[in-house]
């Protein structure tokens, strides 16, 4: 390890009390973003940053939206130029009964896992983003200067919808595009092994109507003489999957890379109990492609789910109707390349064409949905981002699908066409969005170090 890095890690271990208590002043400030009487505390919480990155050297300023601030902060010389995003409101705190002691009044605890810093917040994300801005300060103590060109991004309306996000992204382009987009707001594997997040899967949408009679029928009158839509539904949706889980439409797997051997070794190691996952709801056998593993179906193999279907009597009691219409509604998560409007336009096809006679379809939604956010991991600085992880937390750091959607990568991409490399510290027991929240003074601690070591091999 180069002197100069070993220095700024010490000083991170030195000034960590310091640290927490600069956490603790942010949290203090009650900024939850969807509800206006928090307007006031949102733009405090916006200024408190501001004042910290000028302290650092930033040159910054809350940037007026229709809703809360925007932080906007530059500073620092020479390549890469890199942008932070993290985000500094909160989800509201009710049931506020739940929480053993005032939300906005931060402690450390000592618990049975270790010690915790407690308080709304302190978790997603002013923890995490101030892992971030620590590893500034640091770097900047021991070397005089930021580590490299680094724009700073802090939004204060991820808790509500961001809606100020992607026309402010688009009003100042070219003043936010850099080389890559670093986003703390994601959590370790399985609570210890540190992880880049990776291939978000897109998603695209199909709601339809198959029509037959010009009425609801008599199943005495007409029963085995018409056609039934229900039936015809039914045997469509079945069609849409072979007995191994493949997706029957033509051409839906054109689009879809094979897992990289490295990824794949990566994921093997991560031995993922598929087990406990579905045990957890109730299920015990996977269902899915019959040749891929559980988490490759999870994070990198795209779908075709049946997410509603309905037609005929559904009230107390029986109706021998045959109904004239039958409804469905069928989603997609993407992957790869693969682009909503082909798939949707394919599946549209696929399915006019099993239609037998005197049915017809009728399509209610446009042909519109999200690709997936393809991160170029082949980019070398997410190899040198893994690497310094690894050495962080002293396992191999690994790149990981992710479940829930993390809309703010895939803006970066589509809106300021650039990469971003999602690296987080949170654990699932940190309780975000629900009573209690905590974040781990190791996670905080170890974050801090984590980003030093990463600018570190990037600049
Ligand atoms: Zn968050």
């Amino acid at each position: 390890m180069p002197k100069d890095l070993d220095d700024v890690l010490t000083r991170i271990d030195t000034d960590l009390p310091q640290a927490l208590d600069r956490l603790s002043d942010l949290l203090r400030i009650p900024s939850i973003s969807t509800d206006p009487a928090f307007k006031p505390d949102c733009a405090r919480a916006a200024d408190w940053l501001v004042a910290d990155l000028k302290s650092l050297g930033f040159n910054a300023a809350a940037r007026p939206t229709p809703g809360h601030p925007m932080v906007v902060a530059h500073g620092g010389e020479g390549g890469p130029h890199l942008l932070f995003y993290g985000h500094y409101d909160v989800q509201p705190v009710d049931p506020l009964s739940l929480w053993h002691r005032d939300p906005f009044d931060p402690v450390i605890e000592d618990t049975p896992k270790g010690r915790v810093i407690r308080a709304r917040g302190s978790s997603d994300d002013k923890g995490q983003l101030m892992t971030f801005l620590e590893a500034c300060r640091a770097w900047k103590a021991v070397h005089g200067r930021l580590p490299c060109k680094l724009t700073i991004f802090l939004e204060g309306e991820e808790e509500s919808g961001s809606p100020s996000l992607i026309p402010f992204m688009t009003a100042n382009k070219a003043e936010l595009t850099t080389d890559l987009a670093l986003i703390c707001d994601t959590g370790l594997y399985d609570n210890s092994v540190p992880a880049i997040s990776t291939p978000l899967r897109g998603l695209a949408k199909s709601e339809f109507t198959i029509h037959a009679a010009s009425r609801d029928l008599h199943s005495g009158a007409y029963g085995g003489l018409a056609r039934n839509p229900l039936h015809v539904m039914a045997q469509l949706l079945a069609d849409l999957h072979d007995a191994n889980g493949r997706v029957m439409v033509p051409g839906f797997y054109d689009d879809v890379d094979e897992l990289p051997d490295t990824l794949r070794q990566q994921w093997q190691g991560l031995a993922f109990d598929h087990g406990s996952y579905l045990g957890d709801v109730g299920l015990s056998v996977p269902a899915g492609e019959a040749d891929r593993t559980p988490l490759e179906m999870l994070w990198s193999r795209p779908t075709a789910e049946v997410n509603g279907m309905w037609g005929g009597y559904n009230g107390q009691g029986f109706k021998t109707v045959l109904p004239a219409e039958a409804h469905a509604k069928v989603s997609f998560r993407l992957v790869s390349r693969q682009d909503p409007a082909k798939v949707l336009t394919a599946f549209r096809a696929w399915a006019e064409a099993r239609i037998p006679a005197d049915c017809r379809i009728e399509w209610h939604d446009g042909i519109n949905g999200s690709p997936a956010s393809i991160m170029s991991i082949t980019n070398p600085a997410f190899e040198k981002a893994r690497l310094a992880l690894s050495e962080e937390w002293g396992r191999p750091a690994v790149f990981v699908g992710e479940g829930g959607s993390i809309p703010i990568a895939g803006y970066f991409k589509s809106v300021l066409g650039m990469d971003a490399m999602l690296v987080g510290f949170a654990k699932e027991d940190d309780q975000i969005h629900s009573p209690n929240e905590k974040y781990d003074v190791e996670s905080f601690h170890k974050g801090i170090r984590s980003w030093a070591r990463i600018l570190g091999r990037l600049a």
